[in-house]
């Protein structure tokens, strides 16, 4: 079973990183992808979710955030396979749920609508 509290939690955490601190802002893209991957490898001691440590939930606490966008879009990181990748589907992408990745959705067998 997973532990729901624990990835929200997480999930909340880099939230407010990100929205409150803003620790993330003076870093590069990079830097700052890397350091949440190192969160989710971190938090695999725990029986964690990645799709709720990378969902939208923290944003809900920020009303000028735009709650389509998750922490899987944010930081371009796969909410499947908790890597960082070239592309991941953000909100107005059409062809495959928001926070996949391109690989995982050829995976998954995700057909492009258009
Ligand atoms: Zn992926």
């Amino acid at each position: 079973m997973s532990d729901h509290q624990t990835s929200y939690t997480i999930n909340s955490m880099i939230g407010h990183l990100y929205l409150q601190n803003k620790v993330f802002q003076s870093l590069s893209f990079e830097d700052q992808q890397s350091i949440v991957v190192d969160l989710i490898e971190k938090s695999h001691r725990s029986d964690v979710n990645i799709g709720e440590i990378l969902s939208n939930e923290c944003f809900s606490e920020y009303e000028e955030i735009d709650e389509n966008r998750t922490l899987a879009t944010l930081f371009k990181i796969c909410f499947y396979c908790g890597q960082p990748k070239e592309h991941v589907a953000d909100y107005g992408d059409e062809f495959y749920p928001q926070g996949l990745c391109s690989d995982c959705a050829r995976e998954n067998n995700y057909t492009f609508k258009k």
